[in-house]
């Protein structure tokens, strides 16, 4: 719902929220990296993802039910059994009669079983949706379509727009980002269901993804009762929309750069520049109060959306609007449209099985009450003292930073006195919130599934819009307590490492200082370099949009940041013909390789006037550098792959191993390898920026 610009370690999805029985072994302590795990045949200075994870990769398979297997989707699993076990023990109390109706534990609990009643669900088939279906079909005029756009579902709704329903756009709050004290509007592209290369691409692949696109879309339609020939019509039509749609949406990679991105004008300014969306009546719609200016982030889409709206005829907006509020609704209808709706997961990600409902629901439950099932996560599963140490951890790894910052040969006085002014005012979220969300106001007495669902969805997008005319909520946590991630917001200037990241194999209390540096060090190292990324460097110390950067300075830093752009632009997955977008992720590389560098000085720091002992055969210098490719190990489907590439602001976990390391002098040296090796670049090109 909320458009805000959050960095986040990884993108949720390309972890799969899948829970399927954990193969996470319990390690012993002092073993926190297994040389089983290795393939000592690859030289560590040819390929050191190989070198480090060989050996798992090759004996390990991704279950039916995922896209991938890795550390961080082991770990999830493993914090997903607790989840587990505290959503059946509150339904156990609401079966019992034993929760009190309208607390915590009674919504968890009723959550849980509404989700499990699956046999509900596939007897009312799709009339959830069948009174917005009506609406939808009696839509007569342009203005009508303008109007269908803010009715129906809130908070729900298809497309990757975002934002409300029905709309071929995002709108929603966010902070002004030259004023991190107002929240404002902000308006986004969306509408798309595929990505926007998929519709424009002429390549076999992105043919094939439309080709099945419309198989997908014409089944699910037939589903509602249309015939087949109309529904392959429809699919059509609505493909030929969207089509418009993404010629008109910018690429991703883009739509990095924030100035580029800023326009802010008074609400009646946008309201010209679009005059067949009536916004007043659209913002009632969603029931949005206070909204004077909106930074229109990409003018051109709405105002070719705008001429969309009179140019294609009604019936084709009709049929989109139809599949659109299908679309989101499907996992939560009757049986048929469950199955198409796993049918395009299939096609799309090359997943083979579904996860257990009982795992689906105790996800579900997780996302809609998360701070209610966290705070239940935290008292079994989480203790103050690791709390303590792990911001102990983030402690050290800001003021080796600042280190950096000072020592860096590049950056004048100037800048560095900025730089660490930003630093020095980071907010750091460790763990959990320090006030757990109030869900008092939430109703989810309707004992129906997707009913719970748009509670849920309403109710946080009536937190959202009543923030718009204020300041942010800076205490509030984007994540929940069990989530494997972190984030940085450069909004808030805020770093947040939730409880589920700060176990095993990422930070475990019993490792040496080398393997907690390498895996969670480098992880905080990573979130805080976002504050200093291509675009989180364009954000001052008070989360505003401002160059704080001399001329030269800024200058440099771009010349730095191109080669970069370069080293992942020559990487490839899957086949020759797929490369890594370094421009797309250019600010996740750059905090690899930020994050790693200062992890790394953190670590001799911390082991200065220590004893270097080998464990296991391996300096500390090498242990660290394990640690960094055994959290990134990782095996996914092709598809996954691909999908990734083209959508991800992240790299595949092979070159988010071997991409930085082959540009640090360090790894070279703790590793012996040579100019000329294929782990390191050569010296002209390596990049260093922190
Ligand atoms: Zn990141």
């Amino acid at each position: 719902m909320r458009p805000a610009i959050i960095r986040q370690l990884l993108t949720a999805a390309a972890i799969g929220v899948a829970v399927s029985s954990s193969l996470v072994a319990q390690r012993a302590a002092n073993h926190a990296l297994d040389r089983a795990n290795l393939d000592t045949t690859c030289a560590p200075c040819t390929d050191f993802y190989e070198f480090a994870n060989g050996n798992w990769l090759k004996h390990n398979k991704i279950p039916p039910d995922k896209t991938s297997l890795g550390s961080f989707g082991m770990l999830g699993d493993k914090n997903q059994e607790v989840v587990q076990k505290i959503v059946i023990d509150d339904a156990n109390l609401v079966r019992d009669g034993e929760a009190k109706l309208g607390s915590n534990d009674w919504k968890i609990g009723d959550f849980y079983l509404v989700c499990m009643d699956t046999v509900a669900m596939d007897k009312a088939g799709y009339a959830p949706i069948r009174s917005e279906l009506d609406m939808i079909a009696a839509v007569k005029t342009p203005d009508d379509v303008a109007k269908a756009f803010g009715q129906g579902a809130r908070g729900g709704g298809g497309g990757r727009g975002g934002g409300g329903g029905l709309a071929p756009f995002g709108l929603g709050p966010q902070t002004d980002p030259r004023n991190s004290k107002m929240v404002i509007v902000s308006a986004n592209q969306g509408g798309l269901v595929l990505n926007r290369e998929d519709y424009l691409g002429t390549n076999p692949r992105a043919v094939k993804r439309r080709d099945d696109y419309i198989a997908h879309v014409s089944r699910s339609l037939e589903l509602l009762g249309e015939s087949e020939a109309q529904a392959a019509s429809d699919a059509q039509k609505i493909l030929a929309l969207e089509t418009e749609l993404a010629k008109v949406s910018m690429a991703q990679a883009d739509m990095r750069d924030p100035v580029a991105m800023y326009h802010k004008m008074p609400l009646a300014e946008f309201a010209q520049s679009t005059p067949h969306i009536n916004w007043t009546r659209y913002l009632q719609q969603v029931h949005a109060r206070n909204v004077t200016d909106v930074n229109v982030r990409t003018p051109k889409f709405f105002t070719s959306l705008d001429s969309l709206i009179t140019n294609a005829p009604v019936d084709d907006w009709k049929a989109y609007l139809r599949w659109h509020a299908l679309n989101g609704a499907m996992p939560s209808l009757g049986s048929p449209f469950r199955k198409e709706a796993f049918r395009w997961q299939q096609i799309t990600t090359g997943v083979q099985q579904q996860q257990p409902r009982m795992k689906q629901c105790a996800a579900a439950t997780n996302a809609a009450l998360g701070e209610a099932v966290g705070q239940d996560w935290i008292k079994r599963n989480f203790t103050p003292e690791a709390k303590a140490r792990a911001a102990k951890m983030v402690d050290n790894l800001v003021s080796a930073l600042r280190d950096r910052i000072n020592g860096l040969d590049w950056m004048g006085a100037a800048t560095k006195q900025q730089a660490v002014t930003k630093l020095n005012a980071f907010m750091r979220k460790v763990a959990y919130p320090d006030k757990w969300r109030d869900y008092s106001t939430l109703n989810l007495t309707s004992g129906k599934y997707y009913q719970n669902q748009q509670a849920v969805a309403e109710w946080n997008a009536a937190r959202a819009w009543a923030r718009v005319g204020h300041a942010p909520d800076r205490a509030e946590w984007s994540m929940t307590p069990p989530t494997v991630n972190a984030s940085y917001s450069p909004s808030l200037n805020q770093i947040q490492f939730p409880a589920g990241i700060l176990a095993p194999p990422f930070f475990d209390p019993n490792a040496d200082d080398a393997v907690n540096y390498g895996a969670i060090g480098a992880v905080i190292g990573h979130e805080m370099t976002h504050g200093f990324d291509d675009q989180g460097r364009q954000f001052d110390a008070e989360g505003n949009l401002r160059d704080w950067w001399t001329p030269e300075d800024a200058a440099k830093y771009k010349t730095a940041a191109q080669k970069v752009v370069d080293q992942f632009n020559g990487y490839t997955v899957v086949d020759s013909a797929t490369h890594v977008n370094g421009r797309q992720t250019l600010g996740e590389n750059i905090a690899d390789l930020g994050g790693l560098t200062v992890a790394y000085f953190a670590m001799e720091k911390a082991l200065a006037g220590k004893p270097h002992t080998k464990i296991d055969g391996f300096t500390p210098e090498q242990r660290f550098f394990l640690a960094w490719a055994q959290v990134w190990r990782s095996i996914s489907r092709d598809e996954a792959l691909i999908q990734q590439v083209k959508t991800d602001a992240h790299s595949p976990s092979r070159w988010r191993v071997n991409g930085p390391l082959s540009n640090m002098p360090e790894f070279a040296k703790a590793w012996g390898c040579k100019e000329g090796d294929p782990m390191v670049r050569p010296e002209n090109l390596r990049a260093r920026i922190w």
